[in-house]
């Protein structure tokens, strides 16, 4: 019997749990909070900080393989439990993925286009860069932001004041704004032998910041998506990367594709795979991580993934009574403003590819 060890316990991680007891895998659950949406599902579990050496070290005794759920699990935990039990993904690519400025500069690194960008950590490095890239942009914290938290748009000059005082001291980047026709996501994954496989690429809609829909296919042609498999499976391989990933992109009017971000995780554009194909992005993350062979990614069905933020949960006893709607709620507390409380996915016919 393999135990599979999870750091983090939120909702990737339950769906993690469950994915891997469909192949008689057990979970253990390591995070600092107790109750975790991950816990309740999982076969045991350990609270504790990250930076428990004691805590860790019992933890990597009790499991076969280690994964995380979440990318800021603190690249040095993964390096101290990397030394007693196989951790993917690896420390280098949490630490690569933390930080917008080092993701941004392995993506240049490796050939692969980005938003132009420039790490600013003063005043006078916002000028600079507004001065190199243009005046209309987007000021993110380097590490900790997500869903559009930490984040200051620039229209002009007259914004830079506001834009460093919303930074808090942390340190930055300025990217220019992309005026994307649209935002697709690949979902790859890689396993020990280095075979990578793809999900086709979602569309996905967001709003303040936050994911609210993945329809897939995406409206791309057949080029483009060819040209954005290749590029997650670039990202993949030049990381020696294990596990499912998700590259985020924007796609230019001219064809061309420009990657925003990189989660070294399973990932919410991801989700329609539960139903959309005979092996999850969740079972296909399980079976990497574990050094199983690959599951088939193809698509079934076409599909459309709506989140249930904060009080959308409301409409929970209409999706229960509607026809062909896949309901999953994440077993959180509070339905707080912003909160991923679960999502429903509604399946429709494959239409042939463009
Ligand atoms: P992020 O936290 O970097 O994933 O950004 C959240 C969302 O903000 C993205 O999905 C885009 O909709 C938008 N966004 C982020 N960066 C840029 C950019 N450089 N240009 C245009 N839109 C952006």
């Amino acid at each position: 019997m393999t135990t599979l060890g999870i750091l983090g316990g939120g909702q990737l991680g339950r769906m993690l749990a469950l994915a891997a007891a469909r192949l008689g895998i057990d979970v253990h659950v390591y995070c600092p909070d107790a109750a975790s949406p991950a816990e309740r599902v999982s076969a045991g579990a350990t609270v504790a900080t990250y930076d428990d050496e004691a805590a860790l070290a019992a933890f990597a005794a009790r499991v076969d393989a280690v994964t995380t759920e979440f990318e800021n699990v603190p690249a040095a935990t993964a390096r101290f439990l990397a030394g007693r039990v196989p951790v993917h993904p690896s420390a280098r690519a949490l630490e690569i993925a933390q930080d917008r400025v080092t993701e941004k500069a392995f993506l240049n690194d490796i050939g692969i286009g980005t938003a132009p960008w420039r790490a600013v950590d003063t005043a006078a490095d916002l000028t600079a860069a507004m001065g190199a890239i243009g005046p209309r942009g987007i000021l993110k914290t380097r590490r900790l932001g997500y869903d559009g938290k930490g984040q200051a748009r620039l229209d002009g000059p007259r914004d830079a004041a506001d834009a460093i005082t919303a930074m808090n001291g942390a340190p930055a980047i300025l990217e220019g704004l992309a005026a994307f026709e649209r935002e697709i996501s690949v979902i790859a994954a890689r396993g020990t032998d280095g075979t990578v496989r793809c999900y086709d690429p979602g569309e996905n809609r967001h709003a303040d910041g936050i994911l609210r829909e993945t329809v897939v296919p995406a409206a791309i042609d057949a080029a483009t998506r060819d040209t954005a498999l290749d590029i997650a499976g670039r990202i993949v391989s030049s990381l020696d990367y294990v596990g499912v990933i998700g590259v985020e992109m924007f796609a230019m009017a001219d064809g061309a594709l420009l990657v925003n971000e990189i989660a070294p995780r399973v990932h919410n554009t991801g989700h329609w795979t539960l139903e959309g194909c005979a092996v999850s992005q969740f079972e296909q993350h399980v079976r990497a991580v574990c050094g199983l062979p690959l599951g088939d990614p193809a698509r079934h069905s076409d599909a459309t993934m709506t989140n249930l933020i904060g009080g959308d949960v409301d409409t929970v006893p209409a999706l229960m009574a509607e026809d062909g709607a896949a309901l999953h709620l994440y077993g959180k507390g509070a339905a707080r403003p912003g909160r991923k409380m679960g999502h429903v996915t509604r399946l429709t016919r494959r239409e042939a590819d463009g």
